[in-house]
């Protein structure tokens, strides 16, 4: 076989195997003989590989096209009718249409089954060369019109099979049931190391595509991302004091912001995220204050992007980084920020730190970053020294010398921020893409799972798209726990859930209660029974006219219990989703609010 003439088909075979394979050796073998096979230069390695680990291929840009998205183009470029019945297959591919058949919520699955009504069964004969060429001009193609026809391409020439992988590579996740780390490994011993610290994936098939020769050890680069290094999850603080038992420990404030490497090289700053993708919007908030406050040149610096507010003097819920970063390249003047909190420093001039100690690297830190309050902070444990603490709130990092130091600090911490802490051994190396417990984090949030929450509705809001002109989601509440042996008498509103019901479901539970909706107008008042906070985003479109007339949903969550502004209960969930409704359970049996808060407790570890 000679270069650059792989057939599509040849790697879509091997897809198909490694799909039906439960052996994860005989997987990485069946790789292992595709290489010897059918690759012969870097070009082949690379081509191959960026098809296989879509995720980790940065060589070209985004598509832009989630399902959804997806969903309509495949649907234009197949000349469908959008009220066809496979059309309305593919866009309900999560709930499924009027019918719902075996591959539901798995858009790969949904659309091999429409293409299969539509294609050949022949392979068109289409290189994995050649599929990158059209794969680039669906990433660069600028408009919607641009993308169906490179998709009507590639419909043409490829078959069902072919084309289902091709939407599994768009949407990065081929479900193989294969690692990462097998596919490194089986490509070349070296492979996962300098992928780790180039996070470039046609670089690692260039340099590495002998596999008998070993690869010296490469350290990071200015410019390059860096897979950084992650934390843990560890269950209570007496556990992670254990494990980090004899050594020297500081606890930091976990920051629930976006993880971002800053590379300056003189005028040159980039922005690398976890996925290593380069924000270079966050340059017009940001580009000056680094240039102005990072002392040095050359360096990389670790740490969270998040938005200070100034006139609640704190961070912002998570979610509105790029909000921000919009509004400051257009100018809006705002009381939100961009703010950096560096903690950690991975580069200086022309060397590479991360072999030093985190005590070592913390005091480069200090030196090179002069902070400026509300847009580039600095870690310095046992802050009470630190000029830069918010005045009167606790500080965001402690030395910890016993267990209850670390108690303390996680206890404040989520008393006034939410997110948890992360426990780092002051002794350790920085070391690309480690998970293996040199970080430690303590969250809030881990509510056991198995723990369902019952929670009463007691609102609800009308729905968009599909459910326009219903109600679509619910708001619910929990009870004000009451004296023993009587009903509870009023629902502290909790968190707004609409994801988990079927369509069909959703329809029944909606005309149960339907007699019972109250239309929520202004300036009529919230029933005496619910207790809610002003918050705009709560208020619902209609009350449930009383508890006893409503019903219970369980519901589960990430799950991820937030402390609340929006809603009149101390904590509320991320992402909820509703687990199933409780027909079965009278009203009166709500979760009450000191029992969810003892969920919460326990689940700490505390
Ligand atoms: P989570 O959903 O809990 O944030 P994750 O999978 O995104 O988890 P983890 O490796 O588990 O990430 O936790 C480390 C993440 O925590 C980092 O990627 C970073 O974004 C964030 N973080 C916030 N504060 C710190 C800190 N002080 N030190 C290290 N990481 C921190």
């Amino acid at each position: 076989m000679s270069d650059g003439k792989v057939k599509f088909s040849v790697l879509c075979s091997m897809f198909n195997w490694m799909q039906r394979s439960k052996s994860s050796t005989k997987k990485r073998s069946k790789f292992r003989k595709f290489l010897d096979n059918f690759c012969k230069s870097a070009d082949d390695y690379f081509s191959a590989i960026r098809l296989l680990l879509p995720n980790l291929d940065r060589e070209r840009g985004t598509y832009g096209l989630k399902e959804s998205i997806l969903a309509t183009c495949l649907i234009d470029a197949l000349g469908m009718s959008r009220e066809s019945e496979d059309a309305v297959r593919l866009i309900n591919w999560r709930k499924g249409g009027a019918k719902i058949g075996a591959n539901v919520g798995n858009f790969g699955l949904v659309a091999a089954e429409v293409l299969q009504r539509r294609q050949s069964l022949v392979s068109g004969g289409l290189t994995i060369k050649e599929l990158n060429e059209l794969l680039d001009r669906l990433a660069s193609s600028e408009n919607r019109a641009e993308k169906i026809a490179v998709l009507s391409d590639l419909i043409k020439k490829t078959n069902a099979q072919e084309m289902k992988w091709i939407v599994m590579i768009i949407l990065k996740d081929l479900k193989l049931g294969v690692s990462e780390k097998s596919i490194f490994h089986e490509f070349h011993p070296d492979a996962e190391d300098l992928f780790n610290v180039t996070c470039d994936l046609k670089l690692v098939c260039e340099k590495l595509r002998d596999r008998s020769q070993r690869h010296k050890r490469q350290d990071i680069e200015i410019g390059k991302a860096v897979r950084p290094q992650l934390a843990l999850r560890i269950s209570n603080a007496a556990a992670a004091w254990k494990k980090l038992h004899g050594k020297e420990v500081v606890v930091e404030c976990k920051f629930d912001g976006d993880r971002i490497q800053i590379h300056k090289k003189g005028a040159e700053i980039h922005f690398f995220s976890r996925t290593f993708l380069d924000h270079s919007e966050y340059g017009h908030a940001m580009a000056q204050i680094i240039q102005e406050n990072i002392l040095v040149d050359r360096c990389i610096l670790d740490g969270e992007m998040l938005v200070w507010d100034t006139s609640t003097n704190r961070f912002a819920e998570f979610g509105s980084n790029q909000e921000i970063a919009k509004a400051a390249k257009e100018g809006f003047d705002s009381d939100r920020q961009l703010c950096y909190i560096a903690f950690d420093i991975l580069y200086v001039g022309d060397t590479s730190v991360i072999h030093q100690s985190l005590k070592e690297r913390h005091e480069l830190l200090w030196k090179v970053v002069k902070p400026l309050k509300g847009r580039l902070e600095i870690l310095v444990p046992n802050g009470g020294l630190n000029a830069h603490c918010p005045s009167g709130e606790p500080c965001w990092s402690l030395v910890a010398y016993n267990v209850d130091d670390v108690q303390r600090f996680f206890k404040e911490t989520i008393e006034n921020r939410d997110e948890g802490v992360v426990l780092k051994d002051l002794g350790s190396k920085w070391e690309p893409g480690d998970r293996s417990g040199k970080w430690l984090k303590l969250k809030p949030d881990y509510v056991r799972a198995g723990s369902d929450l019952d929670v009463l509705i007691i609102g609800g809001y009308y729905g968009s798209g599909r459910h326009g002109g219903e109600i679509g989601q619910f708001l619910v509440g929990l009870a004000e726990r009451s004296a023993p042996n009587t009903y509870p008498r009023r629902f502290i509103s909790f968190c707004r859930v609409g994801t988990g019901l079927t369509d069909e479901e959703l329809h029944a539970l909606v005309t149960k209660l339907k007699p019972y909706f109250r239309k929520n107008e202004y300036p009529k008042r919230t029933p005496s029974f619910y207790e809610v906070t002003h918050n705009s985003k709560e208020r619902p479109d209609v009350w449930i006219e009383s508890p006893e007339k409503s019903i219970i949903l369980s519901i589960t969550s990430d799950i991820r219990t937030i402390k609340s502004e929006a809603f009149a209960a101390p904590y509320s969930l991320r992402f909820p989703r509703i687990d199933r409704v409780r027909y079965d359970k009278p009203w009166h049996e709500c979760l009450d609010v000191q029992s969810f808060m003892d969920i919460v407790h326990s689940s700490n570890g505390n």
